[in-house]
């Protein structure tokens, strides 16, 4: 069986992220690997007429990457994970998960997957999409829909 050192949990915020998070506390426990965190705020123009960015769209997005730092941060601290290893990236979410895995010589990569069917599984899934680029092993979590 793989040793994992270098934990990156990917966190979306949503109540079922508890399951994930879990696990991932879990196996950072038995492998005393460190574990670090992202979260991706995806950039959604409001004009999708041109791709102009306004001044109060960049202003939202500083916003909500400044939310998203106090949540993990506040996340961090509830799970004993070190601060400094707390990331917030702007972008598309597979691409910057995969980076940061790169980037941060990461061999392990945990996130929450729902198990979709139909046109929602031919849509894809971040899981999914993470899975198709990574640099290393992706460990998805069944997350139950009720
Ligand atoms: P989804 O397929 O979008 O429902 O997301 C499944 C999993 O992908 C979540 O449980 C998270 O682990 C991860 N994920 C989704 N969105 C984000 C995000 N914005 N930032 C970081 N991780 C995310």
């Amino acid at each position: 069986m793989a040793v994992y050192t270098n934990i990156l949990l990917a966190v979306d915020f949503t109540p079922a992220m508890h399951a994930v998070t879990r696990q991932a506390t879990e196996l950072s426990r038995t492998f005393k690997a460190r574990l670090s965190m992202v979260h991706v705020v995806e950039f959604v123009p409001m004009d999708l007429s041109n791709d102009l960015v306004l001044p109060q769209e960049m202003e939202i997005d500083l916003e909500l990457v400044e939310t998203a730092t106090q949540r993990l941060q506040a996340l961090a601290e509830k799970l004993g994970v070190d601060k400094t290893a707390c990331y917030v990236s702007q972008g598309s979410t597979r691409r910057e998960i995969i980076h940061l895995a790169r980037e941060r010589d990461i061999d392990l990569i945990v996130v929450g997957s729902h198990g979709r069917e139909g046109i929602q599984r031919l849509l894809g899934s971040t899981a999914n999409a993470v899975l198709h680029g990574a640099p290393c092993d992706v460990l998805a979590i069944r997350i139950k829909d009720d």
